[in-house]
């Protein structure tokens, strides 16, 4: 087995018992014939490789079956639902061709994030040294103007795609304003969801992106199901169409959330550290 695999199986381990210990709750609620809290949980996705269509379709059914799917930006809480959003960073061709079906068949609203100086090209970026994502092509404008709207919102990956934490201020606002007008232009409606490329963020880029406009902004790491819903800043779980049964479904139900805790303390950390 190999070390991406082994990493995966802890994962689940770790997920699991933290499932099993939120039974416990859960139960007591049921014993006072309480609803559970209502839970919001934001997927992320990239590609859809045409060897994982069924897969993902799978996904979709499981989606529909175990939650509410809502859009990315109806952040609310009701008790006793479980709302799932489901989104794409960098508007690959691939979601359209492999994974319309599924959205479709299912009626399940999701939310796609452009890079706007890359439509129909190859992504210009690092991921991980995937060499496989550059594979993929990023949409036309043509591509992006005819989707579905009432089925696919569109938001900001920026234009460039960088690393916004590396950037000066005025940087960071041409990325993120510059992106928000050329989609408003395209579509002809306002932007107001960014997720942030590779995930990094700090409150400067927050402070600019809601001056910018953007209402709410989306990072890559685990948020627990129930956050303040007041917050604009969103987290997400990342999903894979490969993902094994079991792996997506404790993802679905928002068990992967500890994943952000090592974050939580280090920033704790950096606080102490900087006082
Ligand atoms: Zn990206």
């Amino acid at each position: 087995m190999n070390n991406k695999n082994i990493i995966r199986i802890i994962k689940i381990i770790i997920s699991l018992s933290y499932c099993v210990i939120h039974q416990i709750p859960l139960a007591v609620l049921k014993v006072f014939n309480r609803k559970f809290p209502g839970t919001f949980v934001v997927l992320y996705y990239h590609e859809i490789k045409s060897i994982h269509k069924d897969n993902f379709s799978r996904q979709m059914a499981m989606l529909s079956k175990y939650s509410r799917p809502v859009r990315a930006d109806s952040i609310s809480f009701t008790a006793g639902e479980h709302r799932v959003a489901v989104t794409f960073d960098d508007a690959f061709q691939s979601v359209i061709e492999n994974g319309f079906e599924a959205i479709s068949n299912h009626k399940i609203p999701i939310t796609i994030f452009v890079p706007t100086d890359y439509l129909g090209k190859q992504p210009g970026w690092e991921m991980n040294g995937d060499n496989e994502i550059i594979k993929e092509i990023v949409m036309t404008g043509e591509q992006i103007v005819k989707l579905p709207s009432e089925l696919i919102m569109l938001g900001s990956h920026t234009c460039t795609h960088p690393e916004l934490t590396g950037l000066v201020t005025e940087e960071i606002e041409k990325e993120l304003r510059t992106s928000k007008d050329d989609l408003e232009r395209l579509l002809g409606k306002e932007i107001n969801l960014l997720a942030f490329p590779h995930g990094k963020f700090n409150s400067v880029v927050v402070s600019i992106a809601l001056n910018a406009g953007y209402k709410y902004v989306y990072t890559i790491m685990p948020q627990f199901p129930k956050q303040n819903p007041e917050s604009a800043i969103i987290g997400r779980t990342p999903v894979n169409p490969s993902d094994w049964d079991i792996e997506f479904r404790l993802k679905l139900s928002g068990y992967y959330c500890w994943l952000s805790l090592p974050g939580h303390i280090k920033r704790i950390l950096n606080k102490f550290t900087i006082q």
